[in-house]
């Protein structure tokens, strides 16, 4: 995943910066607690694929 990239990602909800989970290969926003998918290396910013983070999930 491209940092320049990721510097450019916001989310398309709240427009806040992204955190990008490496293990997860998932781009959270914690504001909404909102995980968006990476498929094949390109980031998928649509509230309709994002998964919803548990509460259990702990975001840096
Ligand atoms: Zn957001």
């Amino acid at each position: 995943m491209d940092r320049k990239l990721l510097d450019i990602l916001v989310c398309p909800l709240c427009k806040s910066k992204l955190t990008y989970d490496k293990k997860a290969g998932e781009l959270i926003c914690k504001a909404d607690r909102l995980a968006f998918p990476i498929r094949d290396g390109i980031p998928v910013m649509l509230e309709e694929e994002a998964r919803s983070l548990s509460p259990e999930e702990e975001v840096e």
